[in-house]
């Protein structure tokens, strides 16, 4: 059958017009604010940093009992998310990295307890209290800082506290002497009963502590539905709406991208027309539009000079990247402070981002900014902003000695380069990245692209929570991306949208099971497993479909290739490009989802096809280990397996772990339609990272 290449979905696009606004030196510029390590700016952070610490008495375990040091260790082991209280210890000056040697009282960095450590039996960890602390809150003290769920209804069952949970019935509960005085004095008569023994009294109900509303500002390169290249995108737009449901105020500041999708913006209007941002001696002027996505409340900045900066046919990919996301940043902090924002927590996302705290505690802490902290999502080391002076003339950050240093933004491996995650990592109050497993392979498997040690120096305020995707969006019952819409009870309807991927993609209408791949075609996702994985299934007399596309024109060019060769197969599909429409379609209709990634930060792919019943075969690398669990050789019990897992990066390991799924379907449907049971059962909302997410704010937020 002679098949046509189906084109990629176009993205709409919208050119606002630019202007060349560069000025002269701005005396209101926070640039100003820079000085060197004797002036108020540097003597004001440590000042305020001992003062804190000195006037802040010591908080112990909020229940006021006293309890010997090894009965609380104990207890905490067990609940490693409480944090009743805070108790603060003093930590180095801001932003300085406590390297190993230096900190030889430092905790073991890999206590097993640690919430990286690659404990696949728990989907979202963060780390174990005792070893948590933030290293710019100088006034935080060691033994008592783990994140915690206040309110039970809202925590994970893992994040319940087994003490929390019973102190206060024991706490309010009459005490038995007291009840003794009361009885009458007279001789003891056996009672006649006549009447039913009354009911026990129930226990008192746990009253839970409010928590407060937080003011939460995302700072990011990417969000879903407006700007979106990968997970970094789902995450922000899922993320946001969570923590918006629970109470909080969200805000999002976003580049004013001229290739955003704009119908997806409701009420897009100016909101702040003269921003002028320090850059190099000078200042860009910059308009802040608002509108909302979805419902969210985002900001938009557009700069105007002559670079263009976010005026250009796609988000990433261009050689001025770095200068572009430093701008971004250092515009996004100056916004804050001149519309007089003083959010609790900035949350800040990857390389692009994560100058934000460095410009936080350099610039604008000086300025008064002292209430917001900073949580860092690192989504993938492998992109890090490495680069040269030139970033900090252009920042206003200058002083070369300061910041090309190995305790800031000296780059590991390259004795001359900054390198802009890692000053992320050093300058925030909390880092995660997207699945325990991850961080544990970042930090002690050589996953970090470098970063290693400062991940160890900095352990303690390092940990993984698993993404979560947004039911609204990923959910059969409701998708209306798909023809035919199923749900658990009702399964067998997913075969209507098998019929529909195969007409769309003019496969031949058969019994056999579709293997499908999407995702970016980057040498992170196993692209020569990927290319095996098609020839493997069609051999084993399955079907593949592929969507994906790659910025890099050689890749795409090998896949397009590929899909001239296999233009007439009958069974196989590639569909070069971006499409998110088709993606549902793909989602809903093949049987099997393969996720053969070198190295994988949590993966939504795999997530988004449980949802859709769809199996995942999967390597046992980063979220992928940490949310796919073997159906013939995982310890987890029956009903919690769903799908096909195997370890090795070669050809034999993805033929053992396809080969089997393949198998399962032809020869064992009851047992294959067991596992989309199980497979569309698990949870990966954003209920529990959304309540780990607030756990951290709350344990590093300035109160
Ligand atoms: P990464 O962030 O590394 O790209 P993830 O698995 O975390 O990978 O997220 C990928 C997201 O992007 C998923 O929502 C996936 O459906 C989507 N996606 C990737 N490639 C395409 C494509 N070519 N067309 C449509 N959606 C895509």
């Amino acid at each position: 059958m002679a098949k046509k290449p189906t084109g990629s979905k176009q993205r709409q696009t919208a050119r606002p017009g630019v202007a060349d606004e560069t000025r002269k030196p701005n005396e209101e510029a926070a640039t100003d604010a820079v000085v060197d390590a004797s002036s108020p700016t540097e003597a004001a952070l440590v000042d305020e940093s001992a003062n804190a610490a000195a006037s802040r008495e010591p908080i112990g375990d909020d229940s006021g009992k006293e309890s010997p040091p090894e009965t609380r260790k104990a207890s905490k082991a067990r609940s490693p998310r409480k944090a009743s209280a805070r108790k603060r210890t003093p930590a180095p000056e801001p932003g300085v990295e406590v390297t190993p040697e230096d900190d030889s009282d430092a905790p073991d960095p890999t206590p097993a307890s640690l919430a990286q450590a690659p404990a696949a039996s728990d989907a979202t960890k963060i780390q174990d209290p005792q070893e948590t602390a933030a290293s710019h809150e100088p006034d935080l003290e060691a033994s008592e800082q783990a994140p915690m769920a206040e309110h039970p209804e809202d925590a994970s069952p893992a994040s319940m506290s087994p003490e929390l949970a019973w102190e206060t019935p024991e706490e309010s509960s009459p005490s038995e002497p007291a009840a003794m005085e009361a009885q009458p004095q007279e001789p003891e008569v056996e009672p006649i009963q006549t009447q039913e023994p009354e009911p026990a009294p129930e226990p008192p109900l746990y009253q839970a502590p409010s928590r407060p509303s937080l003011f939460i500002v995302h700072i990011t390169p990417e969000m879903a539905s407006v700007a979106k290249v990968g997970g970094l995108a789902d995450v922000v737009f899922g993320l946001t709406r969570e923590l918006a449901i629970r109470g909080n105020h969200v805000e999002t500041i976003l580049p004013k991208y001229a290739s955003m999708r704009y119908d997806q913006i409701y009420g897009l209007h100016e909101v702040y027309k003269d921003l002028w941002v320090p850059w190099y001696q000078g200042a860009i002027h910059c308009t802040v539009y608002f509108g909302f996505v979805h419902g969210r409340k985002c900001f938009f900045i557009e700069p105007h000079s002559q670079d263009n900066f976010f005026n250009r046919h796609g988000i990433y990919g261009f050689k001025d990247d770095i200068l572009r996301y430093a701008f971004f940043s250092r515009a996004a902090m100056e916004f804050l402070w001149k519309s007089g924002k003083h959010p609790d927590i900035i949350h800040c996302h990857d390389w692009q981002t994560a100058l934000v705290p460095v410009f936080l505690y350099e610039f604008y802490q000086a300025l008064g900014m002292t209430h917001p902290r900073v949580c860092l999502t690192i989504h993938n080391f492998a992109h890090q902003g490495v680069t040269g002076n030139e970033l900090l003339n252009a920042t206003g950050l200058h002083r070369p000695e300061r910041f090309f240093d190995q305790t800031r933004m000296g780059d590991n491996r390259h004795r001359n380069a900054l390198n802009m995650l890692k000053g992320g990592i050093v300058y925030s109050n909390f880092v995660t990245t997207v699945s325990p497993r991850y961080a544990f392979e970042t930090k002690d498997q050589g996953q970090g692209f470098g970063l290693e040690p400062t991940l160890h120096a900095h352990h303690i305020k390092y940990g993984g929570v698993v993404n979560g995707i947004d039911y609204d969006v990923w959910n059969p019952e409701i998708d209306h991306h798909i023809p035919v819409q199923y749900g658990l009870d009702s399964i067998e309807r997913k075969y209507d949208d098998k019929r529909a991927l195969r007409h769309r993609l003019m496969l031949a209408d058969n019994e056999k099971a579709i293997v499908a791949f999407i995702g970016r075609l980057d040498p992170q996702k196993g692209l020569d497993l990927v290319r095996h994985a098609i020839f493997y299934t069609l051999e084993r007399g399955a079907q593949f479909v592929l969507l994906g596309s790659s910025p890099d024109e050689r890749i795409n060019a090998d896949f397009w290739g590929l899909k001239r060769m296999l233009n007439d197969s009958p069974d196989c599909h590639l569909e070069i490009g971006f499409d998110e429409d088709l993606s549902h379609l793909i989602y809903a209709g093949a049987d099997m989802m393969l996720v053969p990634s070198r190295f994988e930060p949590c993966g939504l792919t795999q997530l988004i096809a449980l949802r859709y019943g769809t199996i995942p075969v999967v390597r046992a690398v980063g979220g992928l280990a940490d949310t796919v669990f073997d159906k013939d050789h995982s310890q987890r019990p029956l009903h919690e397996r769903n799908g096909y897992v195997f370890k090795d990066y070669d050809n034999r390991g993805l033929e053992s772990a396809l080969g089997r799924a393949i198998d399962c379907y032809d020869d064992f449907p009851e047992h294959f339609r067991e596992l989309m049971k199980n497979a569309m059962r698990s949870d990966y909302s954003w209920n529990i990272p959304g309540q780990d997410y607030l756990n951290i704010y709350d344990y590093i937020r300035d109160v």
